[in-house]
């Protein structure tokens, strides 16, 4: 907590990289990896447009046990031949403890998704590894248990976790999720680690997700999570969200002429 730890935590995400200093970090990428040209050509338009993190899934929690499930170990080889395309360091989710250490092999960020926010073996684990650690809110999460959460990362020793913000359950239907925006000034009161918000699964509508970005960076987030896909029409997993990545290149310019006039 900011008892504990008054300064803001700097986290290295990879040699050169930090998140929680003056920079915003942008993690863009397609919901999950799907194959070699979809995976390469959309890491090229977000390295082109400002990203600075390769995102992709190649373990997916999917709700229904008959959606597709992700490349699993040839997602992550995929991601590593991205990674050598185009320099981005690569955030990927692990869903299940027996997978730790193959995808702490792949990856520079491990991402813990809503689903297993209280998965505490999983977060035990997670502790014990030397990679930086996404930890995405889940979607009935409390601020408190959230942070419990990163604890359970951090009292195993691993001091660099990154809190994501990615939507929360309401009475509201007209979004995917309710984004809580105040997540950031409150998350920011009460600790030192960087925060990150996800428009993409907040929403759930791509024509949402930038005014999300745009209002994540006002807030005073550390970085944004954005799915954006090469063909999201034909996306199997998460396309009604995910940029295009002309339109994602849209928002990185915005969100440079914010930064140039603050
Ligand atoms: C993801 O970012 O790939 C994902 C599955 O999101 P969430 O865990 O927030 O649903
Ligand atoms: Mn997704």
């Amino acid at each position: 907590s900011r008892e504990v730890c008054p300064e803001p935590s700097i986290i290295e995400l990879a040699p050169g990289l930090t998140i929680g200093g003056e920079q915003l970090v942008v993690m863009a990428g397609p919901c999950s990896v799907e194959g070699e040209e979809q995976l390469i050509e959309t890491a090229r338009a977000v390295k082109a447009a400002g990203a600075t993190v390769l995102r992709g899934g190649a373990f997916k929690p999917r709700t229904s046990p008959y959606a597709f499930q992700g490349l699993e170990e040839e997602g992550l080889r995929l991601l590593d031949l991205a990674r050598q395309e185009t320099g981005l360091p690569i955030v990927t989710e692990v869903v299940n403890p027996r997978d730790v250490e193959l995808v702490a092999r792949y990856a520079d960020i491990l991402q813990v998704g809503a689903r297993n926010v209280q998965n505490f073996p999983l977060l035990k684990l997670l502790g014990q590894q030397d990679k930086p650690v996404l930890l995405k809110r889940g979607m009935a999460t409390t601020i408190k248990e959230f942070l419990m959460s990163a604890e359970y990362i951090l009292s195993e020793g691993n001091r660099r976790v990154i809190l994501c913000e990615r939507g929360i359950r309401t009475f509201e239907t007209a979004t995917r999720n309710t984004l809580d925006i105040s997540a950031v000034p409150v998350l920011k009161e009460q600790t030192h680690l960087p925060v990150v918000i996800d428009p993409s699964h907040s929403t759930g509508h791509a024509s949402l997700v930038p005014s999300m970005c745009y209002a994540a960076v006002a807030a005073g987030c550390d970085g944004l999570l954005v799915e954006v896909h090469n063909s999201p029409e034909t996306a199997s997993c998460d396309g009604p969200q995910s940029l295009r990545p002309s339109d994602f290149a849209i928002v990185m310019e915005k969100l440079r002429q914010f930064a140039a006039a603050a």
